[in-house]
């Protein structure tokens, strides 16, 4: 079972793009839906995927973890977005996302810049060769630029059920020389049970490498899955190869 979504994690990893200033680290995260150990389900069946993420899967050079956390947030708030439209819209009106309703949504995080659907939409547009020109690219850019970052601003309010379980290909990090705030610590906000990771952070980037450390002294399990570390280091070799 811990194999399975080891498994998914790599893959994710993979599909990663290296750079030269970092990892190329993928991450899952299961929901136990059947936490009763003696259920006739399948194990399998007893888990759901509830995200993925891979290293700068998201721009701003962001983590698999964090995307993992990210992605949860902005699907969140399509959710509370929905009910609130549910609430609000009652003559079937469809919003628009211009100063004209400025005021009344002012408080609102819609539009095209938050949301699964704007992070899609970045997805796509990804490699600045979409329609619509180069300025017009230029401009969805720098909204969904805003847009991931209002996300990772408000993601460590992602509050994780108990029975959520992180894989990550690579110890979560503790410390980045980005200045973001390290996936350790939004692990630990975030509430998540226990992490499963398939291989310790070499100490290419950072020397003092703690993110164990620091789950497990916050109180999150951390279990090292072994047997994984040649899949998980294999597309980190544009890093260690410099060594
Ligand atoms: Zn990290």
């Amino acid at each position: 079972m811990h194999i399975h979504f080891m498994k998914l994690a790599i893959e994710q990893a993979n599909l990663s793009i290296p750079v030269p200033s970092g990892y190329c680290v993928g991450a899952v995260l299961v929901q136990e839906t059947h936490p009763d150990p003696d259920s006739d389900l399948p194990q399998l069946d007893r888990f759901k995927v509830v995200a993925t993420g891979y290293s700068r899967e998201l721009p701003g050079n962001t983590h698999a973890e964090e995307c993992c956390l990210i992605k949860l947030a902005a699907a969140a708030e399509e959710e509370a977005e929905k009910e609130l439209d549910a609430g609000l819209v009652a003559d079937g009106e469809e919003e628009e996302e211009d100063e004209v309703h400025g005021v009344e949504n002012e408080g609102r995080r819609s539009g095209p810049t938050t949301g699964m659907a704007g992070i899609r939409r970045l997805s796509m547009t990804g490699g600045g060769g979409g329609g619509g020109g180069p300025s017009h690219a230029h401009h969805h850019q720098q909204e969904h630029h805003a847009a991931i970052s209002a996300l990772r601003r408000r993601r460590s309010s992602v509050k994780l059920r108990q029975e959520w379980i992180m894989y990550s290909t690579m110890e979560p990090c503790s410390t980045r020389l980005s200045g973001h705030r390290a996936c350790a610590d939004l692990l630990v906000e975030s509430g998540v049970r226990r992490v499963y990771v398939g291989v310790r952070e070499p100490d290419h980037f950072v020397k003092t490498v703690v993110g164990v450390e620091k789950m497990v002294e916050r109180g999150i399990e951390v279990v090292h899955i072994p047997g994984f570390e040649e899949l998980c280091l294999a597309p980190n070799q544009h890093v260690l190869s410099q060594q």
